[in-house]
């Protein structure tokens, strides 16, 4: 057999195409190299795994190396010369079409899985090791970084923001202890009629909500719908759901120090992206629960988003919250 084949001096990395002649039955190889002819026993060479069509690499005693595009050529000189080449099985596996798919499919399987819920379940346990105090940095922060682009100050007045604050405190003395919470008031501007929580316990409402709303009740379960967020931690559960590489750190090692850097993430998550479902349907829950707890309708809460329904902007409660057909599971009393 004659075959094309790369050679390389080992000194070098310039390449030599020569012709190789394979003998399976002297076992042995040999090319023209210029003036001078080249032997070896395939005994003596070291020759790499089959790994799919790319070339084999062949080592000589003389610390020559030959690339060999033709595989089959090669494996038939190892076969007659019954030598041993490690790692034969790779391409034994590789060559079985079956266990290709079938090794995809379980990777698949397995980063789906830990994408749907392994990463979940971590960022959950992981937001919940952030004691709370750690939160209140979250926090400040995230409101200075908001205020800067998007509020501007309230314009409600001082009796309406008394009653409304009132009204966030029965809904806090709900919630469980630990949180520094606090309910500030913002003119929504481009975002409209909204409200956010903020890891440490802080609401932000914006004027437009209040005045979209009818009755207190209606503002008071949006509240506790906020809160709901915050007591289950959903936005450090959120940020830390995306950055993956953060949440491993931080499970593996047990050092939740570094969360509180993911908190420049968090003005955008407010603002721009959403809650996954669940998230919604556990602050919904938590909206639910108080409402029936203190004798309110849970209706109140549906009245006010129907109503935001009819006029809200692009960048309103809604853009971010799911619609009022697809919380009727949890709300759908009368
Ligand atoms: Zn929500």
């Amino acid at each position: 057999m004659d075959r094309v084949a790369y050679f390389y001096d080992g000194q070098g990395s310039s390449r030599t195409t020569v012709r190789l002649k394979i003998d399976c039955q002297m076992r042995s190889i040999k090319f023209q190299l210029g003036q001078e002819q080249k032997w070896y026993r395939a005994n003596d060479l070291l020759i790499s795994p089959r790994l799919g069509s790319t070339p084999r690499r062949i080592e000589t005693p003389d610390g020559c190396i030959l690339d060999v595009p033709d595989n089959e050529a090669i494996d038939q000189l190892i076969n007659a010369s019954e030598i041993q080449v490690p790692g034969r099985w790779i391409h034994r596996l590789e060559s079985k079409f079956r266990y290709v798919i079938l090794s995809v499919v379980i990777t698949v399987l397995f980063v789906w899985l830990l994408a749907g819920y392994g990463i979940p379940v971590l960022a959950k346990h992981v937001a919940f090791m952030v004691p709370v105090t750690a939160n209140s940095v979250l926090g400040e922060d995230v409101l200075v970084a908001l205020d800067k682009v998007i509020f501007s100050e309230s314009q409600l007045s001082i009796n309406d923001k008394q009653k409304l604050t009132k009204r966030f405190f029965s809904v806090a003395e709900s919630m469980s202890d630990g949180y520094k919470f606090r309910l500030v008031f913002r003119r929504g501007g481009k975002i409209g009629a909204n409200a956010f929580a903020l890891p440490d316990g802080t609401v932000i409402l914006t004027d437009e909500l209040v005045e979209k709303a009818q009755t207190l009740s209606e503002v008071e379960l949006v509240l506790a719908h906020e809160l709901g967020h915050v007591v289950n931690r959903h936005s450090l559960r959120q940020v830390l759901q995306s950055s993956t590489v953060a949440l491993l750190i931080m499970a593996i090692t047990g050092d939740v120090s570094s969360a509180a850097a993911l908190a420049g993430a968090l003005p955008t998550l407010l603002v721009e992206s959403h809650y996954s479902r669940e998230f919604e349907k556990e602050a919904d829950r938590v909206a639910y629960d108080y409402a029936i707890s203190r004798g309110i309708s849970p209706r109140h809460f549906i009245n006010l988003l129907d109503r935001l329904s009819d006029t809200d902007g692009d960048l309103g409660f809604l853009s971010t919250h799911p619609s009022v057909q697809d919380r009727s599971q949890i709300f759908s009393v009368q």
